[in-house]
């Protein structure tokens, strides 16, 4: 058996990421970095318009990576703006960039010293991933990247919605379970 166990700093939550005090929230944003709906509307609007200004700011991202801002009026301290893939049926590497994300996020999150994170379900509003496969993916990265060295205490995922939480939870059982058993 593996110990300590990573997956205890791994918690599923509902509600609405924007009201979350944590040091930095993700947001699943497009690659222009220029605002969007679903959870990229939500995030600035709650931060205000100096958010937009600051993304303007960086050139883009490319899908499967990550840029960090401020939070500006968030609870939270940093926003880290992760570009998921948009699903084509699976032949484009939508896992790899979607996995991708949460790594790349992760890696931000620590070379900004920011100890507690919380995610949205990258890539599963519009961009069509399917939520099953996605919360593996979410969870799988997640718990592999605890398991470095990594300072991060808390993170936490976020399931918008009944479908995404209940996907999230299975997929933390089954990472959890198969821990267990090592
Ligand atoms: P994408 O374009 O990456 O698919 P979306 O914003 O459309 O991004 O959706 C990503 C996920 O975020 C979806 O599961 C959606 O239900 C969820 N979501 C939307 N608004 C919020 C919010 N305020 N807090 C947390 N999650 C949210």
């Amino acid at each position: 058996m593996k110990s300590p166990l990573h997956t205890d700093r791994i918690r599923i939550i509902g509600g609405d990421i924007t009201r979350l005090e944590v040091d930095a929230i993700v947001n699943a944003a497009n690659s222009d970095l220029v605002g969007g709906g679903g959870v990229d509307g939500a995030i600035h609007a709650a931060a205000g318009p100096d958010l937009l200004k600051e993304c303007l700011g960086l050139g883009g991202c490319e899908t499967g990576s990550a840029k960090l801002t401020r939070g500006y009026d968030l609870p939270a301290t940093y926003v880290i703006h992760a570009v998921g893939p948009i699903w084509h049926g699976g032949g484009r590497q939508e896992e790899e960039l979607l996995a991708s994300c949460y790594r790349r996020s992760l890696e931000l999150a620590v070379e900004n010293r920011a100890r507690s994170v919380a995610f949205p379900a990258i890539s599963c509003g519009v961009y069509g991933f399917p939520v099953a496969r996605a919360a593996e993916i979410a969870i799988g990265e997640v718990a592999a990247f605890l398991d470095t060295t990594a300072p991060i205490d808390l993170v936490l995922m976020v399931g918008f919605g009944e479908e995404t939480r209940s996907a999230l939870e299975a997929a933390l059982a089954t990472v959890d379970a198969k821990r267990r058993s090592e």
